[in-house]
């Protein structure tokens, strides 16, 4: 049975209103950096590899004026590789990363699982590679690599038993993917990750620093019929609900 592992790449600080537009300027939040790890009896991946180590030692050099709106806190320990370490876990022996998209808060460790297919949507590659978009969530110090991309469509079946199901859910980002995932219970689990950023995204909120937001309420429809239908959906970097969940024993 699949078995579902959560963790933070330390924390980032921003301003809620960034993601529900009805909440006055002004305040501050510290929120997750959350990426997964699923355990399948067949092999483990990971979904979403964190910051880049650039980030540890200065977030203003690494993401730019992106750091104004967006303030990562991330120590060493705090990486994918050294959490996977304390966990007992290789990283090396990790043989599928999925990259749920390229944003400098998901993808920044990719580099450091050569040895990994690295699974992720045609569209978001192909968003990369127009010069205009750098600096803009993504950077080519976290993509640019000679990694093992793997293009993956809608639907596609990680395990190939239908516990883990890749859903382009677009809207974020041109290729940002989901995974719907079936654990013991039975439990569906839904890892919205930025198709629903906070909770008030699944009410109607449309995050500021969406790309196409037609496109989103789309992608948001579908999450809701798959909590409508009994699913639990995990947001994208809910502060509250990812609290609960990074309690131990931080498993499902
Ligand atoms: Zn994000």
């Amino acid at each position: 049975m699949l078995k579902l592992r959560f963790f933070s790449c330390g924390s980032i600080g921003y301003d809620p209103c960034s993601f529900e537009p009805d909440i006055p300027r002004g305040t501050h939040v510290e929120g997750p950096i959350p990426f997964y790890l699923l355990e399948h009896p067949s092999g483990r991946a990971l979904v979403d590899t964190g910051c880049h180590p650039d980030v540890v030692q200065s977030p203003e050099s690494a993401w730019g004026g992106l750091a104004k709106a967006f303030y990562p806190k991330v120590t060493p320990e705090d990486l994918p590789m050294a959490q996977l370490r304390r966990a007992g876990i290789d990283p090396d022996s990790i043989p599928i990363v999925i990259s749920t998209h390229l944003h400098m808060d998901h993808a920044g460790c990719n580099q450091f699982f050569p040895k990994a297919r690295i699974l992720l949507h045609a569209e978001e590659w192909k968003a990369v590679q127009n010069p205009a978009m750098e600096g803009k969530g993504y950077f080519r110090r976290d993509w640019d690599h000679r990694l093992r991309y793997e293009m993956v469509a809608d639907g596609h079946d990680v395990f190939g038993d239908g516990s883990a199901i890749l859903r382009h859910w677009p809207g974020h980002t041109p290729g940002h993917m989901g995974l719907v995932v079936r654990l013991a219970g039975p439990r569906t689990v839904v890892l919205a990750v930025d198709a629903a950023i906070v909770r008030a995204n699944l009410a109607g909120a449309v995050p500021r620093n969406t790309l196409d937001k037609d496109i989103y309420r789309r992608s948001i429809a579908a999450i809701r019929a798959y909590q409508e239908a009994g699913a639990t959906v995990i947001f994208g970097h809910d502060p509250q609900q990812f609290a609960e969940l990074l309690a131990p024993p931080a498993a499902w």
